[in-house]
């Protein structure tokens, strides 16, 4: 795998919450688009999707972070991972030791980290010897068809996959969510969200929001109604069960800004 090195690495991001993220470029390829490979283009960092989906390493991420940590002022909450790309991309496990690295780096400074994947969450962060319980793990899940996860998001671990290692970190006492964002409309594909959301009633904790970049969103008639109605049985389905959720405002104003 191509590494880099950077300077820094900690930030605070526009939406209120610290990050970090170790690599540049993301595997997982998805075509939403994802907000994070436009940002790339946009700043010079790559010219092509190709570019995009060859990840590159930063080889100097734990001595940045040491040295990130010890100049915070005030201790942050918690600290994400990532929000430009996925900490536990498929077929790369250099990627996958990095971030468990990065992860007990933060966890041994007394911090907590939340996670987010559309990879498999690795069952090494069930290890209390290096890891925090009070972590947030989650996936990404926005449908259970494997032929609409294969168009976009092409080379991301499959939906039963990435439920399985979040199940089972969740039975070995692990604080698990689920992001299911960018939710498609019909016109997209045709789902059940309630299927969807059995098969992750165990969560502690739901995130749902609409799909923005994408015009073919706004082409389904009365796509507002269509969201006002999802959201309503992912509330109903979360107070059943006393899971906790959460929802944009509105659902399209924000974008698709939480990668992965
Ligand atoms: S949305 Fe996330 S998983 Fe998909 S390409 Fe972007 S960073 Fe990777």
């Amino acid at each position: 795998m191509e590494t880099i090195t950077r300077k820094s690495l900690l930030y605070k991001s526009g939406l209120g919450f610290y990050c970090l993220n170790h690599v540049q470029g993301c595997f997982h390829g998805c075509r939403y688009p994802c907000y994070a490979y436009m940002m790339a283009r946009t700043h010079g960092k790559v010219n092509y999707y190709s570019d995009w989906c060859q990840p590159k390493l930063v080889s100097n991420a734990p001595e940045l972070l040491m040295k990130d940590l010890a100049r915070l002022k005030v201790k942050p909450d918690y600290i994400h991972l990532c929000l430009t790309t996925d900490p536990f991309m498929i077929g790369f496990p250099e990627v996958t030791d990095m971030s468990l690295k990065l992860i007990s780096i933060i966890n041994t400074h007394g911090l907590r980290c939340s996670v987010l994947t559309k990879g498999r969450l690795p069952a090494e962060l069930a290890d209390r010897n290096r890891f925090n319980a009070d972590n947030h793990l989650g996936i990404s899940l926005i449908s259970l068809n494997e032929e609409f996860r294969k168009y976009w998001e092409p080379n991301s671990a499959s939906y039963s996959d990435r439920i399985g290692a979040l199940r089972e970190l969740h039975e070995k006492g692990c604080r698990s969510y689920v992001h299911m964002e960018p939710y498609a409309t019909p016109n997209i594909v045709k789902q059940d969200l309630g299927e969807i959301l059995k098969s992750v009633s165990f969560a502690d904790e739901i995130f749902f929001s609409g799909w923005n970049y994408n015009d073919r969103v706004k082409q389904y008639s009365d796509y507002k109604g269509f969201y006002r109605d999802q959201a309503d049985i992912v509330r109903r389905f979360c107070q059943e069960r006393g899971i906790k959720c959460n929802f944009t405002q509105n659902m399209l104003s924000r974008t698709s800004s939480i990668s992965s």
